[in-house]
């Protein structure tokens, strides 16, 4: 049996030897699988893995701007986080919903920001890649990005950042 050709049930285990091309299609997420032995169908949580680099994710876990390729790094791994494609204005929240997410991917990171200032960030960043190392594989699942994520369209995200900006200190009737 090759793996490639193995369905396993995702609540119960029971593997199923399949066609390629069905596995192929789980994978896609196309259609669910159903299984026979629990009675339940399940769709295939698809894994996510790209590598980066360790200033990237510090931006994220300390919410400072320390990745070496700037903005860049900011977007490049929270689209990556999110499979989406976000606008600007939709980083911040970006940046809370996968902060806790990275930090448990990362403990290695937690509380590592004490000694962090504005203005001794480069050596900083310095110190910590020479403690933990420079690149790192952040993974995630379809099923986390699911629970963490909120795909809003941009527009309508920002028509309500700027009405809830316009509606402060404004007193209830
Ligand atoms: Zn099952």
């Amino acid at each position: 049996m090759n793996d490639s050709n193995i369905i396993k049930c995702r609540h119960c285990g029971t593997e199923y030897e399949v066609t390629p091309k069905v596995r192929a299609q789980h994978e896609a997420r196309e259609y669910s699988f159903y299984c026979t032995s629990c009675k339940t169908s399940f769709y295939y949580n698809k894994m996510y893995e790209k590598q980066f680099h360790i200033s990237d994710i510090l931006s994220i876990t300390t919410g400072r701007l320390l990745s070496t390729r700037h903005m860049d790094g900011i977007y490049d791994i929270l689209d990556f986080l999110s499979q989406d494609e976000l606008y600007t204005h939709q980083l911040p929240r970006a940046m809370k919903e996968f902060q806790p997410y990275l930090l448990e991917q990362f403990p290695q990171f937690v509380d590592i920001d004490k000694d962090l200032t504005q203005e001794n960030c480069g050596v900083w960043l310095q110190k910590q890649t020479v403690k933990f190392g420079e690149m790192f594989v952040v993974t995630i699942s379809f099923e986390d990005i699911k629970r963490l994520h909120s795909y809003n369209n941009p527009l309508d995200e920002l028509i309500t950042m700027v009405g809830n900006r316009n509606n402060t200190g404004a007193t209830n009737e």
